[in-house]
């Protein structure tokens, strides 16, 4: 019934400017990622400020191998996209998204890291720009780099693609636990991937290209790219609906299958 709930929300956002005035209190339904949980500036580059990172784990709590994998992953990938970024503004200086997203990606690591410390997992990034533990991050790491030298569009490109890949990642959050802190972990880095991947694809647009999506289904990525900045939910603030706010409270709503709530 929920997953119906999200669905139709989406369906009358995508649909128009349907406003839902009402405040509720369901709970659940709000319990995503609130709006003083992130910061996002006016070109999507998004910031996790507070999610409570550091009290989610009561210092007890053991993670599996897979779990501890996946938060390992996930801080090298934050890493390459954070190294990618920052390699990339050099080549195109006059460009600021790498730069700025660079910089919301260095954020995102240290979000990792966090989680990593409070369950005493050791931290597999190197300190060194562009130098990866994981090999096949090494790999992409590096070809990404080298297509993305090419010209502005295929770097910006590049970017839109990582993005893309980071979404499916940390949508495995949903197959490995079914705690809070991973996935509130995860979903802060997701909506952040989401606005990253408008921020590419809207400076793509601006330089005539229009990006098609390589990684995620045609019709997920209509429905990221369709709707606005998200900048988390704020509860009974009456435009959840209309403003688009209302995408990024599909996440993960326990239909365990991430953004697109009850697909
Ligand atoms: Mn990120
Ligand atoms: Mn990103």
């Amino acid at each position: 019934m929920k997953s119906t709930n999200l669905k139709i929300g989406l369906f009358l956002f995508l649909a128009g400017g349907f406003s839902f005035s009402s405040c509720t209190t369901d709970a659940e339904l709000f319990a995503g990622i609130s709006s003083n949980m992130v910061t996002v500036d006016a070109e999507g580059s998004t910031l996790i400020t507070d999610i409570g990172l550091k009290s989610l784990s009561n210092g007890t709590d053991a993670l599996t191998a897979e779990q501890s994998d996946w938060l390992k992953f996930m801080r090298e990938e934050e890493k390459l996209a954070h190294d990618l970024y920052l390699s990339l503004s050099e080549f195109y200086a006059t460009t600021p998204t790498f730069k700025n997203i660079a910089r919301a990606e260095q954020n995102h690591m240290t979000a990792v890291l966090t989680v990593l410390t409070s369950y005493a997992i050791e931290d597999p990034a190197s300190s060194e720009n562009g130098v990866f533990n994981n090999a096949d991050l090494q790999a992409l790491y590096n070809t990404l780099l080298e297509k993305g030298k090419v010209s502005l569009v295929e770097a910006l490109t590049v970017g839109a693609l990582v993005e893309e890949t980071d979404i499916l990642d940390l949508e495995k959050v949903y197959d490995i636990t079914a705690g809070d802190d991973l996935k509130t972990l995860a979903e802060a880095l997701n909506l952040g991937s989401r606005n990253h991947l408008r921020a590419f694809a809207k400076v793509l647009n601006a330089n005539g290209v229009v990006y098609a999506p390589v990684a995620l289904k045609a019709d997920d990525y209509t429905a990221i790219i369709t709707s606005g900045w998200e900048k988390g939910n704020a509860q009974c603030n009456g435009d959840q609906i209309g403003s688009g706010k209302k995408y990024g409270q599909g996440s993960g709503k326990g239909s365990g299958k991430g953004f697109m709530g009850g697909k």
